[in-house]
Order: C-alpha cells, then structure tokens, then sequence
C-alpha cells in the first residue's frame, strides 16, 4: 500500500491523505489549506489523483482544514462513499454550505476588482450547490463500531476528544501476504477540557500519522484560563472597551459558552454582567448540534444538562442570526463580549468587529485557538502596528491576549501521552500537522524519550508500507509549479515597492527626515530580503 501526503504536510491546514492499494484509491480527510497566498494557490491546484478514482473518503473531523474541499472533490468527478461519524456528518451539513458562501462572497468581492481593473473573472473553488450535492455521498457510524470498507481495509472511529464527532482512525490492511495495522492520530484534544471526553488512547499500530500542532508547546494556562478570561473581561469592561474573541465556530464558541455559563453560575460570581454575543450563524447551527448530541458530551457536561443547566444558555446572552443585527452591535454604546468566527479571522463577520475594535485602545482582542502562519489572525498576534481588512489601513491599539489552554489541541505533554501508549512500539511514526518548529522538536522528543523511529512527511512524498520494517520512497510527488514560484516572486515584489512607496511619500511629505523612519524602512527592507531569502529556500 502506498501513502502519499497531500496536505497537512510540513503545514497545519489542507489536511489530505492518498492511500493506494492493489486494486483501490482511499482518502482520508479532503481539508482546505488556509492562510494567505500560499493556500490560495495550493486549494487552486488540481488534485495530485483522479477523484473519479477514490472509492472512499474517510473524514476524520468537521474541521474546514480537514472537509473544506469535499465539495471541490464532487465537483471534479468523485462518486465514492464518504465515511464519517454521525456528529462530523451533521456538522459537515452547515459547514461545507457556509464555506461555499464564504467563497462565492469573497469571489464576488474580488471579481468587481477585478472587473474595474480590466481583468478576467474568476470562477469560486465551489458554490454552495456543490456543497450541498456532495452532502449526498456522506455515511455516518458510530466510534468503536468496525467498519469494512473493502476486502482489503476495514476501519474503527475512536473518540479524538478534539471537536464533536472528531475521531482517531484505525485501519487494518489485508494486501496479498501484508497484513499491518495503521493509526491515524486526527487532530487530538485536551485531557479534561470541558464538554468533550478524553483522547482515546490506542494499543497497537505498525504506523501512525501523528498531528503535531503544539509538538513544541505546553498550554501554560490550562487550570486558570476561565481565571485568565474573567480578568481580561472585567479589565477591559472598566475601561469601556469591548471583548472581541475570534473563535471556531464549532467547538471554541461551544466551549467559551460553557465557561463563561460556568462563571455566570458561580455563587461568588465576578463576572461583570454585561451582554455576551454569539455573532456567527454558524456558530448558532453548531451549537444547536451540540445540543442534540448529549451521548457525545463527557459526564461533567452531561450531569449539568441533566440538573437543568443549559451551558449553552445564560442572562443577556444574544445569538445574532442576520446581517443586520450584527452590524447593530457595532453602534452599542454599552461595553460587550463578541464572540465571532472564523476563528483565524480570514472571513466572516469576525472581520468587522476587529475593524471596529482593533483601533480602540480601551477594547481587547483574545485569541483562544491556533492562528496559522499567513492568516490576518497571526499577523495579529504576531504584533503587527497595522493590518489592512477591507481594503482598510487599521492600527492596531487594542490589548491583544491568547489564551492557550482553550486551544483544542493536546500540547506537548498530551501529545506524548498519546504516543507512549502504544504497548509496542510502532514499526514507524509520520509527523504531520505542524509548522517546522513544532515538527523537527516533537520529532527528536519522540526519538529520545520514546524511541520510535519517525520522520517528518513531507509535501506531495509517496511512501510504500509493508508489514515489517520496509519502507520505502516513491518518489516526491509534486514539482513545484512555476505558478507558485511566479506569485511568491510576486508577493516579494509587492513588498518592496509599498516600502519604496511609504519611503518616498514620507520624504516628499515632510520637510526634514528623521533618521528613525529612514533607519526604520531600511529594516523593512532588511526583512523583506529574509523572507525573500525564505521563499527562495522552500
Ligand atoms: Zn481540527
């Protein structure tokens, strides 16, 4: 069997999977790869396999970077089953619709640009029809249930503990005299974060595919981050600022929701009371999901649904569905929490508020999951003076917090955790589903305390498995396209001449020239050869 790495690679997003039998072409996970340019170009490159040829998708959660080109698949030709569990498949209903709408508006969005400056239009990857044709490919089964995909694979979900419905994938490979088992790791939550249970832990594998978001990270935070939050909230309120947290719709919303009921309820509550908005549709439909799927819930949650405590429901908590009421929060006068998606603030409505609140030097933003390299949230994070939303020059004055332990991923520990409870070890660990930091640091961890061999898989590379310990590379699957090199040429282009730009406008402007500023765009210019320096070395 053959196992190409189509995303997820040396990279967190675009989650995609080829494995290749005898007689049969599976995926596993079909994801959208997100931040910046770069994804742009890789979600717009056609797939590495004809999709006409997979019979079976396997999904292992609703995440967008793990479903976010299901409807591109269908689109392009594939007709196969697509396996997943019952919440990941009801899940997927509201998300892959929504996803498509972002598209079309962002498509929309840059076709009048386009339009104005003579240019062609462009089509988007998918409408929301594709999405919602390939919603009918979709079969949902319960965890620790086998399921036989062919004679040569059957398949187990196991709870991840990482979003509703996320699962581990176990599969077991029959091929001729081979016989091996593989475990592919999802993405893996939290020990005892709220709502959801625990990760599985796995037995027995021959290889395992291994998430490594926060390989080289521990979530400082995790016991006081309801105490972290509380804080920040009450801070920012006294100073009439407004709390805007850009989370995920799915899962982060459900799980702010649930802390902050948690806080409300408290005999002893802190909490200024003040009103909470939930300003994403899909967080809204998400969390109505959650509702319906008590069974998946772990026992604290479940024990106060059943005393009569709606987590997901509290005193001047408000669920703003249209446009319009969503705009309207921008005009209170009264200090607010916005709770908005996307949870990296690349679309959706989480682009207003921050351009209403990034500003205001008395309003916070909190980040409470991961921000991918490219994406306006990392900018963010990553302390940027300004950032451009809407076509819109913002400075940046606001407080800006993360808070790690609400992140939905296992950190370091966890991770490790996971992976020492093979009994055996396994013949081979992959490591994907990380930045470069995270991967070389996880990768020697593993070697030292564990000693499991591992390697990093890399973009577009084809490996051969077999029982025992042949392993061998096919070949490098993809060439980088002269497309790629081109625009990244591009974006180095585009650096300097703003640079240039600001560097005369700022000359001609003023009468004197302080030596700060010239000194100032000087390392400007400094960074933009390292990162040109960069792009050339990937
Ligand atoms: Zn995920």
């Amino acid at each position: 069997m053959r196992i190409t790495f189509l995303g997820a690679a040396e990279m967190v997003t675009g989650s995609c999977y080829l494995l290749e039998f005898e007689k049969s072409k599976i995926l596993v996970d079909c994801g959208m790869f997100q931040g910046g340019n770069e994804a742009v170009e890789l979600n717009q490159k056609q797939f590495a396999f004809d999709p006409s040829e997979i019979s079976h998708l396997i999904l292992t959660h609703a995440h967008i970077d793990h479903t976010g080109r299901v409807p591109q698949l269908a689109k392009l030709g594939f007709k196969g089953k697509i396996i997943c569990t019952k919440p990941t498949h009801e899940l997927c209903k509201i998300m892959l619709p929504d996803s498509a709408f972002i598209q079309e508006m962002e498509t929309e969005w840059q076709n009048r640009k386009r339009l104005r400056a003579g240019k062609k239009p462009i089509e988007p990857f998918y409408t929301v029809a594709d999405a919602q044709e390939s919603l009918k490919f979709f079969e949902a089964f319960p965890y620790d249930t086998m399921i036989s995909i062919n004679n040569q694979l059957s398949i187990r979900f196991r709870d991840a503990g990482h979003i509703l419905g996320s699962a581990i994938v176990e599969m077991w490979v029959t091929e001729g005299s081979d016989s091996f088992k593989i475990v592919f790791s999802g993405d893996l939550g939290n020990k005892g974060a709220a709502i959801l249970k625990d990760p599985t832990l796995i037995e027995e594998a021959d290889y395992v595919i291994v998430e490594s978001t926060y390989g080289n990270r521990f979530h400082k935070d995790t016991k006081y981050k309801a105490l972290a939050l509380l804080e920040i909230i009450n801070d920012t309120i006294e100073r009439n600022g407004n709390v805007v947290i850009p989370s995920f719709a799915v899962e982060r919303t459900q799980e702010i929701l649930y802390e902050l009921n948690t806080l409300k309820e408290a005999k002893t509550s802190k909490l200024k009371s003040v009103p909470v908005y939930v300003d994403s549709p899909l967080a809204i439909h998400a969390t109505k999901i959650f509702q319906s799927f008590q069974e998946y819930m772990d026992d604290e949650t479940l024990a106060l649904v059943q005393s009569g405590d709606n987590p997901f429901e509290f005193a001047n908590l408000i669920f703003t569905e249209t446009a319009d009421e969503s705009k309207a929060i921008n005009f209170t006068k009264e200090s607010s929490i916005i709770i908005s998606a996307s949870g990296m603030c690349d679309a959706g409505r989480i682009k207003h508020h921050l351009k209403h609140n990034l500003w205001r030097e008395d309003s916070s933003v909190v980040f409470v999951g991961y921000q991918a390299k490219g994406t306006l949230g990392r900018r963010i994070l990553d302390g940027e003076k300004t950032v451009k939303i809407f076509g819109e020059e913002i400075n940046i004055k606001c407080k800006i917090f993360s808070i790690e332990g609400f992140s939905g991923h296992a950190d370091q520990k966890g991770l490790m955790e996971w992976l020492g409870s093979f009994k055996n070890k396994p013949t081979k660990v992959f490591l994907v589903h990380g930045e470069e930091e995270a991967l070389s640091t996880f990768s020697e961890l593993i070697h030292q305390e564990l000693g499991y061999e591992n390697e990093i898989a890399r973009l577009g590379q084809t490996i051969e498995l077999t029982t025992g310990s042949q392993i061998q590379v096919v070949a490098e699957r993809y060439t980088t396209q002269k497309q790629t090199v081109l625009s990244s040429l591009e974006v180095i282009k585009n650096g300097f001449n703003n640079t240039f730009d600001r560097l005369q406008k700022h000359i001609q402007e003023n009468d004197s020239v302080k030596l700060d500023m010239l000194r100032y765009m000087l390392e400007k210019i400094d960074d933009t050869l390292q990162d040109m320096e960069k792009e050339i070395k990937k």
